[in-house]
């Protein structure tokens, strides 16, 4: 038999790095295998890290970690075709030690935070597929890489391959998931100066902003856009539910070209040069779409057991607190020497009693109903817009008149109730 360690963690994106990390940290013997030529390079992320997570983990990590910006700005438009109604919070509280969150690019941060989990002990090793678990008896006991005699073995297998994770698939953990059960994403990172960022954000050096896209950014169908600054770049995505292009025959490059075109995204990005282009998929289907997360001698982590709360655009933060939560079981089993399921469940209970099940919960129909309901994308951000250019239009008639005209614009007695039982759904789905 060849080598054997405590544990095997198979992925080195947020969720590995960090259950990796704790565990050597923890005097576990820990394998980090990622498919990559290194931590990153192949990882998407619109790019919002949480500092919280990251400082549970390596306390002060943003006096050295390769961050982009502090974001100090947090915009969210409302899009029709030709206009958006725009609404932001920005607070210099943001802009000083510790800081809220921060851009990051992940090529770049990934490399750094698994040389962290390196320099606790883990081992890493790039450019190795896995391609499968060993199974012994009913129990994970190792896996097999792409590797010349490519079997490892570890008391646990951690599962961080990310979404719809093959591996936990053929370990029957999960089916494939629906194409309304995932996001489909494309992004640029586009050159610019960094004076001019600063200039067209409204930023001071140091400072970032993040913008969140609703409505025309995807067409009207379920997704959302974004756009972030970072040092001398900027990240411009749109994602939608896989379903939602299928259904509109949108190839997902045309709407990130639709994006890049829209008169209130073009002057953002003017004379900018793109960089790189990527796609990914996102887990959307939330808490009910969840498999089975933990058997014996295995633990599934981050987005491989779909951790995103869409809603809120977080994904990393639950990834890591999952790697952390995993750690932490693995480091107990290990005092007790048994890795059985009946033990690493622990994981699975502390997982939803953190604030990770707790959100996956709470916002479990969210993708579902905006998916059923799509008069939210389509008609209602349209009718925002109209309602804001007409109140704002200094036209000689009074505000009255105005207010009337929008009411009456509401449409009929029937589409009013209408609109309040969709606005009542929503705020029940989202409460
Ligand atoms: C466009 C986009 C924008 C996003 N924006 C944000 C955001 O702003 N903030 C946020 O918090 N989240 C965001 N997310 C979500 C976030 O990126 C994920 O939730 C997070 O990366 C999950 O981390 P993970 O470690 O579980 O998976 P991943 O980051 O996907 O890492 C999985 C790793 O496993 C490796 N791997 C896969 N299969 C194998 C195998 N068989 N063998 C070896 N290695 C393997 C991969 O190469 C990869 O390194 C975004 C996602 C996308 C696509």
């Amino acid at each position: 038999m060849s080598e054997k360690f405590d544990a095997i963690v198979v992925g080195a994106g947020p969720a590995g790095i960090s259950c990796a990390y704790d565990l050597a940290k923890g005097g576990a013997s820990v394998l980090l295998l990622e498919r990559g030529e290194y931590p990153g390079s192949k990882n998407v992320m619109g790019g919002v890290l949480y500092r919280k997570m990251m400082e549970d983990l390596i306390p002060g990590f943003y006096k050295e970690a390769p961050l982009e910006r502090p974001i100090t700005e947090q915009r969210f438009m409302m899009m029709d075709k030709e206009s958006a109604v725009t609404f932001s919070y920005k607070g210099m509280e943001w802009a000083k030690e510790p800081y809220n969150n921060f851009t990051v690019l992940r090529a770049k941060f990934d490399q750094w935070f698994a040389d962290k989990a390196v320099e606790q002990g883990a081992i890493l090793i790039n450019e190795t597929v896995v391609l499968e678990c060993i199974v012994e008896n009913g129990k994970v006991i190792g896996v097999r890489t792409d590797r010349p005699n490519g079997e490892v073995y570890a008391d646990v297998v951690v599962l961080a391959d990310g979404v719809n994770s093959l591996l936990a698939q053929s370990l029957g953990f999960h089916k494939e998931y629906r194409p309304d059960e995932v996001a489909l994403a494309t992004m640029e990172i586009l050159k610019l100066d960094k004076k001019i960022i600063e200039d067209r954000f409204n930023l001071e050096d140091n400072q970032g902003c993040t913008i969140e896209l609703f409505g025309d950014a995807t067409k009207g169908i379920l997704g959302t856009g974004f756009l972030y600054t970072n040092k001398d770049t900027l990240s411009l995505g749109v994602g939608t539910l896989l379903s939602g292009l299928i259904k509109h025959k949108i190839k997902p490059y045309e709407l990130l070209e639709y994006v890049k075109s829209h008169p209130m995204i073009r002057p953002y990005i003017q004379g900018s040069e793109p960089q790189e282009y990527l796609a990914h998929l996102i887990p959307e289907g939330g808490y009910n779409s969840m498999g089975k997360i933990v058997g014996d001698g295995v633990i599934v982590i981050g987005d491989a057991s779909q951790l995103v709360n869409a809603i809120h655009r977080e994904g990393s933060n639950l990834a890591m607190t999952s790697g952390r939560l995993a750690a932490e079981t693995i480091l107990s089993a290990k005092e007790v020497g048994d890795f059985s399921e009946r033990i690493l469940d622990q994981y699975r209970t502390k997982l939803l009693s953190s604030f990770v099940g707790q959100d996956m919960k709470k916002y479990k129909d969210s993708t579902h109903h905006f998916d059923k309901f799509p008069q939210y994308f389509t008609d209602y951000i349209p009718m925002v817009n109209k309602a804001a250019s007409q109140m704002f239009t200094v036209d000689g008639s009074s505000k009255w008149e105005k207010q009337k005209k929008i009411w009456s614009d509401l449409g009929t007695t029937k589409e009013k109730m209408k609109l309040a039982r969709d606005v009542y759904r929503a705020w029940k789905v989202i409460k």
